[in-house]
């Protein structure tokens, strides 16, 4: 991030996790810890049924709500399903998109992706585009092309500018919940091929896209990541659930603001 005037953003995905004592318990901690950072933007992303209560207790504090997803549609006959003017009405500033665990476990593909991007981007939401590639996929090589092809379909639907308005998150699933991080080197290996790739549409558009990595951040890992050129804070799954180490993970993503 050095050299950049994008503000780091560290977002906590609890996934589907916790309840209302143990929700109570994590921000009882994490906000007095994390309440002097500012020059690090902060989000939780708790499962649906916890967005009013997690809102109520963020209402004083600098840090933004986030979901975990929602539905490519607008409202009507969908049971089950969230929308983005729903989530905007509770309050989220963020919507994951794009999940690697959405694209798994809910065969979500690139087309299904890009309709809720540009959904939550109708709603007045901030989507986050998470991307990755398998552990195949980069045993064969295609780590680039596979990431390509996942920002290849959002911009075709929403254009090169929407998808900078948002976030993307660059997550190898190989690294997703399993203890094993990317290197920093390979980390920002990619991060820098999504800029560059970004900037060969529209270079302000690249120069202002905040990019995250996901994939095992843990409190000692966080800040050898968050200094990488390209690497403009983290998306967090398992650590977000211990206060005292997302904190430290937010801590690790402060910077002096660059001045002009
Ligand atoms: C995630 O769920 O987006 C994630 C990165 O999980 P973890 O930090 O547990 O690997």
């Amino acid at each position: 991030m050095t050299g950049s005037n994008r503000k780091p953003l560290v977002m906590g995905n609890w996934k589907m996790n916790g309840s209302s004592a143990t929700n109570a318990a994590l921000l009882r901690t994490l906000l007095p810890l994390v309440a002097p950072l500012d020059t690090v933007e902060i989000a939780i992303c708790p499962p649906f049924p916890y967005l009013t209560t997690v809102a109520d207790w963020l209402d004083d504090v600098a840090i933004s709500l986030g979901a975990q997803n929602l539905s490519a549609e607008s409202s009507g006959a969908h049971t089950g399903e969230v929308s983005g003017s729903m989530l905007h009405d509770l309050c989220c500033r963020f919507v994951l998109v794009g999940h690697s665990e959405r694209r798994a476990l809910h065969a979500e593909d690139d087309e299904q992706v890009a309709k809720k991007f540009a959904a939550g981007l109708q709603a007045g939401l901030v989507p986050v585009l998470c991307v990755g590639e398998t552990l195949e996929q980069r045993q064969r090589g295609e780590t680039q092309a596979i990431v390509t092809a996942q920002l290849q379909a959002v911009v075709k639907l929403v254009g090169i500018q929407n998808l900078a308005t948002g976030v993307i998150a660059y997550e190898p699933v190989w690294a997703i919940g399993t203890g094993e991080t990317a290197t920093p080197d390979q980390a920002q290996a990619v991060h820098r091929h999504i800029r560059q790739w970004l900037a060969s549409q529209d270079p302000a558009a690249a120069a202002g896209c905040r990019i995250l990595y996901g994939g095992s951040v843990k409190a000692d890992n966080a800040e050898a990541l968050f200094t990488q050129p390209d690497i403009d804070g983290g998306l967090i799954g398992g650590a977000s659930l211990d206060a005292t180490s997302f904190a430290t993970i937010c801590r690790a993503a402060q910077r002096e603001p660059v001045c002009p």
